[in-house]
């Protein structure tokens, strides 16, 4: 019951909260939405309860499946690449930035090195810049999540998984 309550605030946050204040899937032709039925989008831990019943009614999501991810499970959604945006996972509402939690244990809301190649907000096209609105927002959604012991392991999990690309790309740590 405590996760649906904190990903309900989470969901309501980010629900008009955007990186531009238009729809950037103009400047990419949606780029991010474009996976495929073997990409998908992670779920945070527990998320999946915000889907217990609207899932397939929603018509968004093709599945929700669990993959190997740093020696443990999570759930993955795929999409058609068009969904009911009240809808949409975390991972896509926060999309380009990711949290981090480093070696001191202290959160951080970083451009995803995992977009940096995929998502024009990152390459500084145009000088166009992600809202520091749409960041803030971000940061408030995981310093109410990281209060959750399973997300804020996830957290770090996570934060070794983007450490490790970023060592594997060369590049480091890249905020707004
Ligand atoms: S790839 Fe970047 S610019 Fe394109 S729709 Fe996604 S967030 Fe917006
Ligand atoms: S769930 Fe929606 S926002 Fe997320 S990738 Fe699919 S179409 Fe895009």
């Amino acid at each position: 019951m405590y996760k649906k309550i904190i990903y309900k605030k989470a969901y309501r946050i980010l629900n008009t909260s955007t990186p531009l204040n238009y729809d950037c899937g103009i400047l990419c032709q949606n780029k991010c939405c474009k996976g495929d039925n073997n990409k998908g989008m992670i779920l945070f831990p527990g998320e999946e309860i915000m889907y217990a019943n609207k899932l397939f009614e929603s018509k968004s999501f093709l599945a929700i499946e669990e993959k190997g991810f740093c020696n443990s499970k999570v759930l993955f959604a795929t999409c058609r690449g068009k969904c009911d945006r009240n809808l949409r996972p975390l991972s896509c509402r926060i999309f380009p930035l990711v949290p981090y939690i480093n070696k001191d244990g202290f959160l951080r809301i970083i451009n995803d090195p995992r977009a940096r190649y995929l998502c024009p907000l990152l390459t500084g096209i145009g000088q166009i810049k992600i809202s520091p609105f749409f960041k803030r927002d971000v940061r408030k959604v995981f310093q109410l999540l990281s209060q959750d012991c399973d997300i804020r392991e996830f957290l770090i999990k996570l934060s070794g998984v983007l450490e490790e690309y970023m060592r594997f790309t060369g590049t480091g740590i890249d905020t707004l």
